[in-house]
């Protein structure tokens, strides 16, 4: 069964963090329902946390809550497989749906066992980032997942981990699942906002970019009453909250379904090709010029790198970039890589010429 292809209406993944008892899922899992009935219903039975004696989610027992939700409610149901002997609990649970996790996610390992576990299983997977910006390794291990013929994949983007202090828990990088979805063009992806974010404060802004972005859909933890949660308690949405967020919400379209719309974004995308064209040249033309001062410096025998120009080239710049309102932060990106590219050249056409 390809799951996602066939229920591509199905657009949201909603439910606790983990499962802590039979009244915590049933009542979350009937809140949900009657919000929407094409819900694929989440909960982690057994947790992979960051710290030992922290809650590690109620464990085999949950499995019989989650089928209840499926029997009694309707909800497709999805748990967190980490090894192989989930794999066949869940499986004896009558759950079709698992995801892996991040921390999985970031071991070629531990995919491969779940992989082999998952053979001839028919189960559906969604596959997390792992926990650093790597689409090789994301990749991987949807491959490892298809090598073992587990076709019926999608894909979900929870950010990946800050190295440096940053108001999310995890970093979006959006260039990442953006970087997938091009060499995966028919995988399905779905955001995660909560692991993202780690706060609640954060998901309507991070649902909306990833709608804008065109994922398929959003991964919301919600929990009946998150004050008490046993984990994650500061990213999970009640069922309230979950509602205002639904109903905030912008859903874009793939492609725009009026005729003249389409003409008018091919005729400005036309222009915006024409730009790029230019832009490409101008930088040609510009390295053009940066390996002529290369020879000059090799022949005088200058540094490459002068801190000065570097200093005066990023303030006339930014102060050009502020006048006419292109944003500081991309601009000065934006300097850096020309500049690290120059500097390379320079480097290069002194070392040759060294020989
Ligand atoms: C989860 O979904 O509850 C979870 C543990 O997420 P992640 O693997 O993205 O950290
Ligand atoms: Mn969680």
């Amino acid at each position: 069964m390809q799951f996602f292809q066939k229920n591509s209406d199905i657009k949201l993944i909603a439910g606790p963090c983990s499962a802590e008892n039979r009244e915590q899922i049933l009542n979350t899992a009937k809140e949900l329902s009657l919000l929407d009935k094409r819900i694929i219903f989440r909960a982690g039975v057994w947790k992979p946390r960051t710290r030992p004696n922290t809650f590690l989610g109620a464990g085999d027992i949950a499995l019989n809550w989650l089928n209840e939700v499926q029997k009694k409610l309707g909800l497709y149901v999805s748990t967190e497989v980490a090894e192989p002997e989930h794999v066949e609990k869940v499986l004896k649970a009558g759950i079709k749906i698992v995801w892996i996790g991040a921390r999985t996610s970031s071991n070629p390992f531990s995919v491969q066992k779940i992989a082999n576990a998952l053979a001839g299983t028919g189960l559906s997977v969604m596959v997390k980032n792992p926990q650093y910006p790597d689409v090789d390794l994301w990749i991987g291990n949807i491959e490892r997942l298809l090598q073992n013929g587990i076709n019926d994949i999608a894909a979900i983007h929870r950010g990946f981990f800050p190295y440096e202090k940053h108001a999310y828990r995890n970093i979006p990088k959006w260039e990442v699942p953006i970087e997938l979805k091009r060499r995966l063009p028919d995988l399905t992806i779905f955001c995660d906002p909560s692991h993202i974010s780690g706060k609640r404060q954060y998901i309507h802004e991070i649902s909306q970019r990833a709608l804008d972005l065109n994922f398929k859909g959003l991964m919301i933890e919600t929990h009946i009453n998150p004050v008490e949660a046993l984990s994650d308690k500061n990213q999970q949405f009640d069922i309230k909250q979950f509602k205002e967020l639904l109903e905030s919400l912008k859903w874009r379209r793939q492609v725009a379904e009026d005729e003249t719309l389409n003409r008018l974004i091919d005729d400005i995308r036309e222009k915006i090709d024409c730009v790029d064209s230019q832009l490409l040249e101008l930088l040609q033309l510009r390295m053009k010029y940066v390996d002529e001062i290369g020879n000059y410096k090799k022949e005088h025998n200058v540094s490459v790198f002068q801190l000065k120009r570097w200093a005066n080239i990023l303030e006339t710049r930014l102060k050009q970039a502020e006048s006419i309102g292109l944003p500081d932060d991309f601009v000065h990106k934006l300097l850096e890589m020309i500049h690290k590219e120059s500097i390379r050249r320079q480097s290069e056409i002194l070392r040759n010429n060294n020989n």
